[in-house]
């Protein structure tokens, strides 16, 4: 994961590490080399160029030059920049709703089928939740066995009403089912598109509008670089939603989308998709994050 990215960082970061001393001029030098990896790993320009500016302020304003291990500080202020970037603190969901609502959106093949099997078994096993899956993609009967048979794995019931083609009266029909089967949880899978268009995204608002989710949940492709960037604030435009969830960690994703999003959107990232098995989800911790692509 980020293997490209965790090199060239610590080649740009060597560089500080070599020198005998450190001065303003090799600072600066190591800055661009960073600022260049994250560009090259998808980082939108414009929040690679901020983060230096402001390593290179923290720098100066903790004296860096005159500490005693100059080289380690500035790794360390580059660690913690990379935190804030990616979120600062672990976020949970809200799981206060009785059934917690949990609204499921993204782009078609982004992961959210399968992701949204994985936050059941997640929540059965980790959290003792009782969750219900709900099959509110109308256009595609496929995707409607797709969840049967993801709940079918893990244990978990899959509400689903073939044959009707409103997904506001699915979702509805499946919390009242939870309510009356005494799921404290329920995960509507809803239908996405191949690109973000009009249709797709009034269904989704009215969705929303309609059930008041405790929690609503982007998921994208990590793959898609900075297109992921450009889709979660489509999204957020119109849904305003709690967090996002990054899928297909486990490919040879650049790592852009994991490191923009949060400033783009400024919401979130909640969990990872780190493969295709329903045991591959994991909270997303940043500071963690920080620590894998610094090596
Ligand atoms: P949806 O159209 O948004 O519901 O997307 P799906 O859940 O059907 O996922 C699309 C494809 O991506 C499927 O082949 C999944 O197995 C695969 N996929 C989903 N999440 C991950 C992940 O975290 N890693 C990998 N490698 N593949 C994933």
């Amino acid at each position: 994961m980020f293997d490209n990215l965790s090199d060239k960082l610590d080649k740009a970061l060597h560089i500080l590490k070599g020198h005998g001393q450190i001065t303003e001029v090799n600072v600066a030098e190591t800055l661009k080399e960073v600022r260049r990896a994250l560009v090259d790993a998808d980082v939108n320009y414009k929040i690679a160029k901020e983060f230096t500016a402001t390593v290179k302020e923290k720098a100066l304003g903790q004296n860096v030059l005159k500490s005693l291990k100059p080289g380690q500080l500035m790794v360390k202020l580059v660690k913690d920049e990379l935190t804030e970037l990616m979120g600062g603190d672990v976020e949970d969901i809200d799981l206060s709703g009785k059934p917690s609502i949990i609204l499921m959106s993204g782009l078609q093949g982004s992961g959210k089928t399968t992701f949204s099997g994985k936050l059941a078994n997640f929540l059965a096993t980790k959290k003792t939740k009782k969750p219900l899956l709900v099959a509110c993609d109308v256009y595609r009967p496929a995707a409607i066995d797709q969840l049967h048979v993801v709940g079918d794995q893990i244990g978990v019931e899959v509400f689903s009403d073939r044959g009707n083609n409103d997904p506001v009266a699915i979702a509805k029909a499946g919390i009242a089912h939870a309510k009356e089967n005494g799921c404290n949880v329920v995960i509507i899978d809803t239908a996405g598109r191949l690109a973000v268009d009009e249709v797709m995204m009034t269904e989704i608002a009215n969705i929303h509008e309609a059930i008041t989710p405790n929690e609503t949940l982007f998921v994208v492709d990590s793959m898609t670089g900075q297109d992921a960037v450009n889709t979660a604030k489509a999204f957020n435009d119109v849904l305003n939603f709690d967090g996002v969830i990054l899928t297909k960690l486990d490919g040879d994703t650049r790592g852009g989308a994991a490191i923009s999003i949060k400033s783009v959107v400024n919401k979130p990232i909640k969990f990872i998709g780190t493969g295709e098995k329903m045991e591959a989800i994991d909270v997303f911790y940043p500071s963690r994050m920080a620590d894998r692509i610094l090596g």
